[in-house]
Formats: C-alpha cells, structure tokens, sequence
C-alpha cells in the first residue's frame, strides 16, 4: 500500500533523534524540514550566545541527521518567519501532511495550527516526550485544586514514576522536601575552589556560526567570547556525566549563595541542554539517582537536584500551556516603568546588579537566585512593565523558551498573575542578599539603609513596596511578618523612604 508523504517539521530546541517527530518515520516517502529563521533571533533582541547556541546546536544535529540518511531539507539563515517559509515550501511541494512536535512557544503553536488551517493540511502536532507529566496529565491534577502549589504536585510526580520514594510511596529520608538544608550561603571567606564546568572546544561548525552570529548580530547584547556551551548531544552526555562525578556533592547546600566571579556555583548549568532536548530530563534524573549511591552523596542534594527537574520544570510547563495566552499580558500590579538601560550592559553602581547582569552578558547564564532574587527581585520592586521584563530573559539566557521563562518571570519573580501559583510575591530587600553574597561589600550602597544618599535602592524599594502594598500582605498570613517589620519603622521614615523611593523611581537609569 502506498503512504503519502510526511513533512516533519524540527524547530531548532527539538534537537532529538528520540523525539515524538521522529517516530514511524518513513524514509520512503517522509521528508524532515529544519529553518534557520533571522526572525526567531530577532523578535526579541536576542543575547548572540543564545543565537550562536541554537544554530550550532541545530547544524550539529542536521549533521546526525544527513549522516544517518534521513532525508533532510535544511534552510539557513532565512529571513522569513518559521511559518511563511514551511508556508512557502508547503505549497511549492503540495505537501498535505505534517508533523511536528508541539512548539515551546505558545505563538507558534497557534501559528502552526493556523497555517494547517489556511492550507488544509492534516497537521499531526504530537505532544514532547521530553517531559515526566502529560498536558492531560496536568490538567487532571490541577481540576480539584484550590490551591496550585508546586510541593504538592512534586509528591505526586514523586509517587507516579517512583523516584525517592519506597515501597510504600513514603519518601526517601522520611520528608518530602529538603529545602531548609538547601539555602547556606558560602564561608565568610568564599566558595573555595569549585570544579569548574567542563569545556568544549569549538569545531568548524560551531566555529562558522560563531562568525556569521558575529557579523549578523553584531548589534545584539552579549558576547561570544565566552561561548563554551555543549552543541550536541555526545558533549551534553558529558556535561552530565561531569556534574553529577564532580559538582552536585555541593549542589544542594550552596544553591542559593552568590559570589562575585563565581558565575556557576555548583549549578549542573544543564538548562540549555535539556530545554533543546539533547538530554531527556529522565538521564538527567537518573544520573543523579545512580551518582547518590556511587558516590555516597547527600539525600538533600540529590533530593534539592531532583525537586528542580521533577517539580519546579514540571509544573511550570504545566502552568504555561494551562495559562496561555493569559500568562503573557497579567500584570497584577499594573506596573508600567520602563526596564532600566542597564540590564542591557551592567552600568550599573549597584553591585549586585552589576554582577548578575555582568556574567549574563558574558555567558548568558545567571543561576536561579540571581535571576529571582537579584534581577528578578529589583524588577518588580521597580515597578517594571512586566511585559518587558519578561522579553529580557527571553532575550538574554541561552536556556530561555518561552514555556519555561515566562511562567518563572511573569509568575515567579514579578507575581504578574497574582500568586496564581505562588503564595507570595518573592520579595526581598538589601539585607537578604547581603546575607547570601559577598556583592554588599563592593557596593557604594549600603545594604541597611533605608532613605537618603547612601540608601541601598534594593531596600528602599522594598519598603516602599511594603507600604505601598501593606494592605495585601497583611491579608495573608505568610506574609504578614514582614509588615510587622514595617510597624518598627517610625512614620516620618516610612514617608522618608517612600519620597526616596519616588525619586528612584522617576530615573531608574540614573542607579
Ligand atoms: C525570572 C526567572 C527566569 C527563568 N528563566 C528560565 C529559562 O528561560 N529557562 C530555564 O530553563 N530556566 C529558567 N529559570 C529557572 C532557573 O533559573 C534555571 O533553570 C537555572 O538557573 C538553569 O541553570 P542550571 O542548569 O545550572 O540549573 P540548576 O540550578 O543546576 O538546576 C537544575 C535544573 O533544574 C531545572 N530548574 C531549576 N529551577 C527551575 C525553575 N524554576 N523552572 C524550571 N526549571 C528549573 C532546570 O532544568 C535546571 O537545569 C528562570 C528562573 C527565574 C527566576
Ligand atoms: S548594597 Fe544594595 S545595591 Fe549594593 S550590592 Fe548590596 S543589595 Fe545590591
């Protein structure tokens, strides 16, 4: 019996010989389609280490792909969208079924499903396999919720595919959650020596891409000069192999803390990896379960590990395509400021900012806590449109997808959407990150103070969220400690701080 023809579709973070697209593929008749599209580096002002990363990834694997004989139409450096070229194609070749793998992008999932529309195609978008919990599966926990909280949703993922957990789907070490063992910040002398990442050596492929991101983007932030990030899978496998051997002993207790010039900490830097799909989440986990045994490894950090890929990745996948397109316009506070100039080059006199923003531009990454805690954190303290904070870490992390950045923005760091699935609004002021950094010392700010010249803005501007807001954080009973802290301040400094505030607020730039 003859088939038709199969057109699969591959975006450029589907990069897995594995993947759903891939399966009951014909050689015969099917055909794989892959797009370099200028557009996708372009919608927001992409970081050129982002660009550089996907295209080297996405040639390294149409490499795999041609050396395994699939038959591969590979389109560079187009400057159409990803749907106006398939559009083009598709009709030039009377292609009447496609496949492809649900997108990370919500706006180009529709786009997708539009187009099949438009052309009467039978579009077969199949669901990643590159994730523990179904969209069905996510639906069905969130139906009888009142509340949508991670801790919750992480037991059930820990019971459903039986990880740390024993016979009796009771957890290993006897709680759930090891997260109060996880928040040390480092000696008062510093870290210390930590095994640095592993390197890898650019070829003639990663080599080409980094000279046309050079040219091409040479107007977008970031630099290339430190460009060391795993482009295949074989490299991606290593990375994994190396973190689990040498850094994740000292993972979970230092996954909080922040350094100077100590851009990874002990951070697996696995993100981009797997979001492009050349790890599957499930080696990730079980490489640390197998590394937990061999090397006799704390359950915390293993436990604190496991929680981050089997809870938080999880469920803000769920929350993403549960909450679409809603998530991306939320902004519960109405806030309207423009994003400071100097997130896009660090000038900045406040250390800490300086720091975060600093090493992002150098290597796109910035560990979790630098990007809730530091960056995140000022941006909703500075009443930042969220919108536009939410395209920066598109733009600027070579992990960011939108299913995974815009939930952790617009729904972790700057409570956009109202602490659908947060209890509170992750704020903190001058004196939480001086307690888990070393950036206070170097600082012309001074972390404890309040209002007035040397006043560190990160505090000024927690208080003056805090009073501005006073109202909803007494409401709840997590968060009301910190207007009891409020009720220590006298009222002429509280009118001090929010007058100090104002003026902050009026020249974010000028910080
Ligand atoms: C404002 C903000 C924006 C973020 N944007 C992104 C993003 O665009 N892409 C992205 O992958 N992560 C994002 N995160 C989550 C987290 O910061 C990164 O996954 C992590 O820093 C990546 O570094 P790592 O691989 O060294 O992670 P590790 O600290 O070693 O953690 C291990 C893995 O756990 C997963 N993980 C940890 N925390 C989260 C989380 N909150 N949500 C989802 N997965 C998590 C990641 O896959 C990560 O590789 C964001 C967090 C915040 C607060
Ligand atoms: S004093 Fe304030 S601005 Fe300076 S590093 Fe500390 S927290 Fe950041």
């Amino acid at each position: 019996m003859s088939q038709s023809k199969s057109l699969v579709l591959i975006l450029g973070d589907q990069l897995d010989l594995q993947g759903a697209a891939l399966q009951g593929f014909n050689f015969e008749t099917d055909e794989i389609i892959m797009f370099e599209s200028t557009h996708e580096g372009q919608y927001v002002w992409s970081h050129k280490a982002k660009v550089a990363l996907f295209l080297s990834a996405m040639r390294h694997f149409a490499q795999a792909l041609t050396d395994l004989k699939y038959p591969l139409v590979y389109i560079k450096e187009s400057r159409l969208s990803i749907t106006d070229n398939l559009k083009e194609y598709i009709q030039k070749k009377g292609i009447k079924h496609l496949v492809c793998v649900e997108p990370g992008e919500y706006r180009l999932k529709i786009a997708l499903e539009m187009l099949a529309h438009e052309l009467d195609l039978q579009l077969d978008m199949r669901e990643d396999n590159h994730f523990y919990c179904t969209h069905q599966e996510f639906i069905e926990w969130v139906a009888n919720k009142k509340e949508l909280r991670l801790e919750y949703f992480y037991r059930l993922m820990r019971k459903t595919h039986q990880i740390l957990v024993d016979a009796d789907g009771n957890p290993e070490g006897g709680q759930w959650n090891f997260d109060q063992d996880n928040r040390k910040s480092y000696p008062k002398k510093g870290p210390g020596i930590i095994d640095k990442p592993l390197s890898f050596p650019h070829d003639d492929i990663t080599a080409e891409v980094m000279d046309y991101v050079r040219k091409a983007y040479s107007d977008h932030p970031g630099s290339l000069d430190a460009f060391d990030w795993p482009v295949t899978r074989e490299q991606a496998l290593r990375a994994l192999e190396y973190f689990v051997e040498y850094r994740l002993r000292n993972f979970g207790v230092y996954q909080d803390a922040m350094w100077t010039d100590t851009p990874f900490g002990w951070h697996s830097i696995l993100s981009s990896s797997m979001n492009l799909k050349l790890l599957n989440p499930r080696e990730v986990v079980n490489a640390v379960l197998i590394a937990w045994k061999k090397y006799s490894l704390d359950l915390s950090t293993v436990e604190g590990f496991i929680r981050q890929i089997l809870g938080w990745r999880e469920f803000v996948r769920g929350m993403y395509y549960l909450d679409m397109p809603q998530m991306a316009q939320d902004n519960y506070y109405q806030h309207a400021n423009p994003l400071p100039s100097w997130y896009w080059t660090g000038a900045t006199d406040m250390a800490c900012m300086k720091d975060a923003i600093g090493q992002t531009l150098q290597y796109g990454y910035a560990h979790h806590i630098q990007r809730l805690m530091v960056t995140g954190n000022f941006a909703l303290l500075a009443e930042v449109l969220p919108t536009v904070v939410c395209d920066w870490y598109l733009a600027i992390y070579v992990d960011a997808i939108e299913w995974v950045e815009l939930p952790n923005t617009a729904g972790m760091a700057l409570f956009a959407n109202g602490g659908r699935f947060t209890s509170k609004p992750y704020i903190a002021s001058g004196a939480y990150i001086k307690r888990m950094s070393n950036y206070c010392n170097g600082c012309r700010y001074k972390p404890d103070v309040r209002f007035g010249e040397n006043a560190c803005p990160v505090t000024t501007l927690y208080w003056n969220f805090l009073i501005k807001h006073r109202d909803q954080f007494e409401a709840s009973p997590r968060t009301r400690l910190m207007t009891a802290n409020l009720k220590r301040i006298s009222d002429d400094d509280q009118k001090a701080i929010t007058v100090h505030a104002q003026k902050i607020l009026s020249n974010l730039d000028a910080l």
